[in-house]
């Protein structure tokens, strides 16, 4: 990925996911995070405007799978999961050229687990919704392929039209919540193993990202697919409502899949870090004031 373009999921997604992954978090730790909602969802964009500021800041929301693999090679054979073993097989150049998201990932996981060590809260805030920001990219399958914008294949747009388009027009009907009674997010003991595993299996989903795009081309007849569409201030050539629609019908669930998995993936390193860092008490939710009438009501019914 060679031009700093792209968000991963587009910005709504992105403070949706944090939102959402809040309501997965177990009671032990819901009470801290829930207090803090307004700001974690105001923050869920910031690893994307940093990297207006910090040059090294764009290779950490994905990584190129495909450049490093040969035909009908696993993935699995490929990537050394540390950071240290990758860079002595690869080098430093080649690592950055192809983005590093995974194992920033990671490092952003660690630095989780000892702002909780210290027991430094606007750390935890800070490494949380960086953390969850990293995680959610890496759902994302375009940030897992050389071809992030279909620009190999002749697809260009795609990237909007999957992590964009396509949550803006179907993210509310997507089943994203915790079902009532519904077990919580439980404790990954390896983390590590994790986020490539979820790396690795978002790139598999690429191929379908492509081919669904292609086969809903293939049956568009004469209608042009792309349409200037308003957003904002500014008009934007981006794929027309129908061919989304059709696009979203033809992936059979796979965006909401794929947020899906980016919540409860958030959810769950932030409460593993947490258990990971021998489950430091968090501060205590400041006390709402109660309106008078609430006063007087309790007052009443003691
Ligand atoms: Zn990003």
């Amino acid at each position: 990925m060679g031009i700093i373009v792209f968000s991963g999921w587009g910005f709504p997604a992105h403070r949706h996911v944090v939102d959402v992954a809040i309501a997965w978090l177990p009671p032990s730790i819901q009470p801290f995070y829930k207090s803090h909602r307004n700001w974690l969802i105001d923050h869920a964009l910031d690893a994307d405007i940093r990297k207006h500021s910090v040059p090294e800041e764009g290779i950490r929301h994905y990584l190129d799978v495909d450049a490093y693999l040969e035909p009908n090679q696993p993935c699995s054979a490929v990537f050394p999961m540390e950071w240290e073993d990758a860079l002595a097989r690869f080098g430093l150049d080649t690592l950055n050229a192809h983005g590093i998201g995974p194992w920033h990932a990671y490092r952003t996981y660690r630095k989780l687990v000892f702002a909780h060590i210290e027991r430094d809260s606007a750390l935890v805030l800070r490494h949380s919704i960086d953390l969850a920001h990293y995680l959610a990219d890496l759902h994302v399958p375009l940030h897992t392929t050389a071809n992030y914008n279909g620009q190999f294949t002749n697809q260009r747009g795609i990237h909007a039209l999957w992590e964009t388009q396509i949550p803006e027009a179907f993210q509310d009907g997507f089943a994203l919540q915790p079902r009532k009674n519904q077990l919580k997010c439980a404790y990954i003991d390896d983390v590590k193993h994790h986020i490539w595993e979820r790396t690795l299996e978002s790139y598999a989903e690429s191929h379908s990202v492509f081919e669904c795009e292609f086969q809903v081309r293939d049956g568009w007849g004469t209608e042009p697919i792309d349409a200037y569409i308003q957003r904002g201030r500014t008009r934007q050539l981006m794929r027309t409502p129908e061919f989304v629609n059709a696009y979203h019908q033809a992936l059979n669930g796979q965006v909401e899949q794929q947020m899906v998995k980016s919540i409860q993936s958030v959810s769950a390193c932030w409460y593993s870090a947490w258990i990971d860092a021998g489950q430091p008490p968090l501060p205590s939710p400041p006390i709402p004031n109660k309106p008078i009438w609430k006063k007087t009501l309790d007052w009443l019914l003691q």
